[in-house]
């Protein structure tokens, strides 16, 4: 943070809906610095993405790696599209390249309904969910030191990749992060111990680190069964913590619990770094036409907010970060705001109005 209680922050607007989410973004959080007062942002636009790819031969400039590095935290909208590709097939993802080149290792993805936007399980229950799946996010089926391989027509393998030192940092973040929230008092393994090799490690480090936090208890479930009460149970869940892979399903499959992806914000925290972004990706089949949700990445800039706020003791971006919840609320309090992915018209735009005008009425 630099002298003047001004935090730099990279900003990624990226591919599709990406750019569009952004700027209404960036402004509510000008307007709730300036309501809660005592800090305020230097913004620092960088580039990257698919349709950057496609006019300069790279997904994620130098100069943008080396902006986002000396950043306070780095809030990125959304990358990728699916006519871009390397020429092996692949899409770029330069959002997954960035997790690895700063080793953000715990993606955090709280599952918990805004209130007033309505539900999508019929169980009155449903409206109290409130948990966190953490996603590994720098190994498992993504690991880059294994990266997939093809033998033309005859074959392709996945390797997945678990080791020591990542587990240990992942699963006591999960145990602290239970400590921290105070619910429950619960962290899952969601794995298949019971099939391989790297998820029996993987469940073997994560009861030696239980034992290191008295008061959280510490279960297990196979991914498969999880995913089961997700849907039906979803209220006896605290932490979960998973596999990279895992943790990409079943946070989308969260997502649409809560309305679609663009209710669903997520962090990916590392020891020096984090990026805060929407569950959700670019988007193309309805970018350019106003209609994106822009709630997911407003809730994940609350979150950048909490987080430079625990990091710097800055009790003014903590008290930001409650504030800028509370507008959202706010704003879909009613039940009368409804975004066009449950049916509703209210487009990027209305959704912006509305967060913005309650946060010119919640107090501080
Ligand atoms: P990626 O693999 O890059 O994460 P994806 O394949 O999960 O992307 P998304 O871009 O997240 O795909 O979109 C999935 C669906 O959700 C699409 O139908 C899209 O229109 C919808 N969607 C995603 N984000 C939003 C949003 N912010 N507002 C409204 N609808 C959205």
């Amino acid at each position: 943070m630099k002298s003047n209680n001004t935090f730099r922050i990279a900003l990624f607007p990226g591919d599709g809906i990406g750019e569009e989410i952004t700027d209404p973004t960036r402004i509510l959080l000008d307007e709730v610095a300036a309501r809660v007062g005592g800090f305020g942002f230097d913004w620092e636009p960088c580039d990257a993405g698919a349709a950057y790819y496609r006019k300069h031969g790279t997904a994620l400039p130098e100069q943008s790696i080396k902006t986002a590095r000396a950043a306070d935290a780095i809030l990125l909208a959304a990358m990728g599209l699916p006519d871009v590709r390397y020429a092996d097939g692949r899409e770029m993802t330069p959002q997954i390249d960035i997790r690895f080149e700063y080793g953000l290792y715990a993606g955090v993805r709280p599952v918990k309904p805004v209130p007033g936007v309505r539900a999508i399980l019929a169980d009155p229950r449903a409206h109290d969910i409130d948990y966190v799946i953490i996603r590994e996010s720098i190994e498992g089926l993504f690991a880059p030191i294994a990266p997939g391989t093809r033998d033309g027509d005859k074959e392709a393998r996945e390797t997945m990749v678990i080791t020591r030192p990542v587990c240990e940092k992942l699963f006591d973040f999960a145990f602290r992060l239970a400590e921290e929230r105070g619910g429950q008092k619960k962290v899952t393994s969601v794995d298949k111990a019971n099939v391989f090799q790297a998820f029996a490690f993987w469940r073997d480090i994560f009861y030696e680190r239980a034992k290191g936090f008295g008061g959280i208890s510490a279960d297990h479930a196979y991914v498969d069964a999880f995913a089961m009460t997700m849907v039906q149970k979803p209220w006896s869940i605290d932490v979960a913590v998973t596999e990279n892979m895992f943790g990409d399903i079943l946070s989308d499959l969260g997502a649409a619990l809560m309305g679609g992806m663009g209710y669903a914000p997520s962090a990916d925290i590392g020891d020096d770094h984090a990026v805060f972004q929407p569950c959700h990706g670019s988007a193309p089949d309805i970018a350019g036409k106003g209609l994106a949700n822009p709630t997911a990445m407003i809730l994940s800039a609350a979150m950048m907010l909490e987080w430079l706020g625990a990091r710097h003791g800055s009790s003014e971006a903590g008290v930001a970060a409650s504030t800028l919840r509370r507008a959202v609320e706010g704003a879909f309090g009613g039940g009368r705001l409804i975004t066009c992915e449950l049916g509703g018209d209210a487009g990027t735009e209305a959704v912006f109005t509305a967060v913005r005008d309650a946060l010119a009425r919640v107090d501080v």
